[in-house]
């Protein structure tokens, strides 16, 4: 197969949270989403990143197959939207797996008709980020359509591919109770959903926008507190589906 070069803003090794275990984390450039709360608007241009060849990524990943493999972790893609460069990614997961590292994709989900069905064979975990529930919020929060997101967690769920639900809380945006009990609802009938996390909101990303000379549409917007994130667990839990917070 041929090598691929795509873009990547930066890797991160030992982190224990994006997936299960210790993991690195493979931050790649480009996305097509521009979330009111993103805490990466560098890594929104694919040409933000650096240029790398698959297989010296890969290898460099591998470097520390080791500490991934005792701490039960592997490799997580992660972006921007990893699917910007779904050739790519693939090219780098399949490298990983076919060393025997666990392989996680961290998306967005709105890409998913890039990968095909034996693609999704080779990614053991999805972290499936469904930013909201009701499609006027949902457009409101990362101005693109929740549809093809549904679609894509339909089909993983129709595959009986392994998955993570994961759901921003902004007070005020996403906190409604029926954008929340609706995204509960869809869950409670997917198949292969493993996890629910619901991921409270914060003003960690409000520097990095300044820093780019962004208008940061949350900066009024309180951070979620506990409170906030078990009030809105349970509402999920309301509707069957049980949610790490
Ligand atoms: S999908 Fe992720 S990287 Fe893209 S804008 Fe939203 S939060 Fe940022």
């Amino acid at each position: 197969m041929q090598d691929l070069t795509g873009y990547i803003h930066s890797y991160t090794t030992g982190s224990a949270y994006d997936g299960p275990g210790l993991r690195t984390v493979v931050w790649t450039t480009g996305c097509q989403f521009r979330c009111q709360y993103c805490h990466n608007p560098d890594t929104w241009h694919l040409k933000d990143g650096q240029p790398v060849q698959a297989s010296e990524l890969v290898n460099e990943v591998m470097r520390y197959a080791p500490f991934m493999r005792a701490g039960r972790g592997g490799v997580t893609v992660s972006g921007g939207e990893p699917l910007v460069q779904a050739p790519f990614v693939m090219e780098v997961l399949r490298g990983c797996r076919a060393r025997g590292l666990h392989t996680a994709l961290d998306t967005n989900g709105a890409l998913g008709d890039r990968l095909s069905d034996e693609d999704l064979q080779e990614i053991d975990l999805v972290l499936l980020d469904i930013k909201s529930w009701d499609g006027a919020t949902h457009r409101r929060v990362t101005g693109a359509e929740v549809d093809p997101v549904r679609r894509f967690a339909e089909r993983l769920a129709r595959l009986g591919r392994p998955m993570w639900v994961r759901f921003v809380l902004v007070p005020g945006l996403t906190d409604d109770p029926a954008n929340m009990s609706g995204l509960a609802r869809f869950v409670a009938g997917l198949q292969g959903v493993e996890r629910v996390e619901i991921l409270p909101f914060h003003q960690l990303g409000r520097g990095k926008w300044e820093a780019r000379g962004l208008n940061y549409p949350l900066a009024d917007t309180p951070a979620a507190s506990r409170e906030d994130v078990l009030a809105a667990a349970a509402v999920f839990q309301a509707c069957g589906v049980s949610v790490s917070v």
